[in-house]
């Protein structure tokens, strides 16, 4: 969904450890497999031995990833600590498998060899060595202190308990995350916001030991196999340098940067006055309902539409979801999708725990595709439900024999999220709610309102946030090596300079700000993922709304649109067998660039333009 919510489920980040498995068996048959096969004796042609290699390796990392999978859905439905062990099992046997130093070094060798093989079999190995970057079996210790230290990290994250007002030790008003999210959503209090804020930070001095320590372990880690820094491995997904990742950013900051001070500008404005308080130069962050103002909600009224969905059941938003799609000429889901899902809230009474987080799965990188979901009868979850069968719809669309199991994922990280967005953005189109009967004939929308609350909520406050301050903070500690003492300094620096937001109080290095992020210690150094779908969905809209539907893209109906359906599924069937940039570009005609963003929201320019145009809106 909007924002950082999460992503699709990828074979190369399961890292958790483990003490036994019972996969052993699977391994021993694999190693036998490799020292009996050509390529390890160095006979038969280059691309002869790549092709036996690649053959096991990809049916054995389908069968691991298989099992993971199984059990690690088995541990989000029904939440245990068996289950639970099971997942870090079988995550710790696909891990192994991965980084193994046979699998490297045979992949190296015939690497080595790359003029001789073919193009799709060189985007293989390269897949399978960055794969096995997350955890080399060539540094054991190191990785798995990595791994013990991340295991941690998560542990102290998922138990940490907020606190309102303590008593020593002791807390005597304890506060969930929820609970905090709630009051800086509601509160017009500033005392009162200023204290849930701190409160929201009291974590980042517990963490930070433990960051300082995988700073160090994740970039030797990550060395091993080559790259500069963790942060270089995990931008090598996207085929680029971190210098290309970190331009490509600048570029779109930069570009963006008129729009955000005009929001930015007209925000304050409206806070101030909610709070009745001077306007300031930058918000404070805690005046924003966000902690970390990632996204700024609750600003603009009018725009709800729970009311039409109502009286529908959550049976229907997933069928309309799926028909959506075979609308388009997209094939209906397999009956193992229904029957294999867990698509709605725990029935009340029952003891079972589920995830409520809502997530689409590929189980064997086969036809077992499935959802987790927790489906009400609303608008968020009717966005949500066409959201997740896009990732569905992807999986479907590159699982074909062209595409080997090791590239079944999409163009790079942000891509499949950018499908699930793009198609979030189709669902609320109001042609489509009407054709559908959720929206009266009659129905009239304030464009102005609607384009304020999804800039606000969603996509031009987010960008500084997500190209700006956490990639610019986690590239400076992995690739610079940023010294512990400096980090709380350099997060406000970048929180001032991108988003223009201030703390109201002292934030010295006693504290540890950017700890408090949760992706900063479990999905580190990959948030650039979330800007990058946020503006390929944009670009991808705006091409199907004026190329395919010659619409404007507030009206864009792709329901029904066959057209619209052969876009897409050429667009996803290629998974990973090619560079997303020439993806692209061949498909859409231009390099990826914010220029259709900036046209979607010229409205909304020039409304805050002239709304704005006798205040003071400079935050410098
Ligand atoms: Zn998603």
């Amino acid at each position: 969904m909007a924002g950082d919510q999460g992503k699709e489920r990828r074979m190369i980040r399961p890292n958790k450890p483990n003490k036994s498995t019972s996969l052993t068996v699977i391994f021993i048959l694999f190693f036998s497999i490799l020292s009996g096969s050509a390529c390890s004796t160095g006979e038969g042609s280059p691309q002869k031995r790549a092709n036996d290699f690649l053959e096991v390796y990809n049916s054995l990392v389908s069968a691991l990833f298989n099992v993971m999978e199984e059990s690690s859905w088995d541990a989000s439905v029904d939440v245990t600590p068996e289950h639970d062990g099971a997942r870090v099992a079988s995550g710790r046997a696909l891990a192994v498998f991965l980084g193994d130093r046979a699998v490297i070094e045979t992949t190296r060798e015939l690497l080595s060899r790359s003029k001789e093989l073919e193009p799709l079999t060189v985007r293989q190995l390269r897949a399978i060595l960055l794969n096995a970057a997350g955890s080399p079996g060539t540094i054991p210790e190191i990785v798995k202190d990595k791994i013990e230290s991340e295991s941690r990290q998560s542990s102290k994250l998922d138990s940490y308990q907020f606190c309102f007002e303590h008593s020593g030790d002791e807390c005597l008003d304890p506060i969930t995350a929820n609970g905090i999210d709630d009051m800086l959503l509601d509160s017009t209090n500033l005392d009162q916001r200023l204290r849930v804020w701190e409160v929201s930070k009291e974590i980042g001095p517990h963490l930070k030991p433990g960051l300082v320590e995988l700073q160090t372990l994740r970039n030797k880690v990550a060395r091993e196999l080559g790259y500069s820094s963790f942060f270089d491995l995990q931008v090598a997904d996207y085929g680029m340098s971190v210098d290309e990742m970190m331009d490509m950013m600048e570029n779109w900051l930069e570009t963006i940067q008129p729009l955000y001070k005009e929001l930015h500008c007209w925000t304050k404005h409206v806070l101030a006055e909610r709070y009745g308080v001077p306007v300031p130069k930058m918000i404070p962050a805690h005046w924003i309902a966000n902690r970390w103002s990632q996204n700024w909600p609750g600003l603009v009224e009018g725009v709800d539409l729970d009311q039409y969905f109502a009286d529908r059941e959550p049976e229907w938003i997933v069928e309309q979801s799926e028909a959506f799609y075979v609308s388009m000429g997209f094939s209906p889901l397999p009956a193992s999708f229904r029957e294999k899902s867990d698509l709605y809230p725990v029935p009340e009474g029952s003891e079972r725990m589920k995830n409520t987080h809502a997530s689409a799965w590929h189980i064997n990188l086969e036809d077992d595709v499935r959802s987790l979901m927790s489906v009400q009868s609303n608008t968020r979850w009717f966005q949500t439900s066409h959201h997740e069968l896009g990732h569905i719809y992807y999986y479907m669309s590159y699982t074909r024999p062209e595409v080997p199991p090791v590239l079944r994922g999409g163009a790079n990280r942000g891509f499949h999220e950018g499908i699930g967005e793009l198609i979030s953005i189709a669902s609320l189109q109001v042609p489509y709610l009407k054709d559908i009967g959720v929206l009266p004939a009659d129905a009239e929308v304030d464009q102005i309102k609607w384009l304020l609350n999804e800039a606000l909520e969603q996509t031009v406050a987010f960008l500084p946030w997500s190209a700006g301050v956490m990639t610019f903070w986690e590239r400076d500690l992995y690739e610079n090596e940023l010294p512990p003492d400096q980090w709380n300094s350099r997060w406000w620096d970048h929180v001032a300079h991108f988003q223009g937001v201030e703390p109201s109080s002292e934030r010295g290095e006693e504290y540890c700000d950017p700890a408090t992020k949760t992706h900063i210690n479990d999905d580190p150094a990959q948030y650039y993922d979330y800007a990058f779908a946020t503006v390929l969905k944009y670009q991808l809209h705006d091409h199907i709304s004026k190329k395919i539907l010659k619409t404007d893209p507030y009206n864009a109906n792709y329901y029904g649109n066959k057209e619209v359906g052969a876009f897409l599924k050429d667009l996803m069937a290629a998974g990973q067998t090619r560079d997303w940039r020439e993806l692209l570009t061949e498909t859409t005609g231009e390099d990826l660039s914010t220029r259709a963003i900036m046209e979607y929201y010229q409205p909304l320019m020039d409304y805050l333009q002239e709304a704005n145009k006798d205040c003071d809106c400079s935050w410098e």
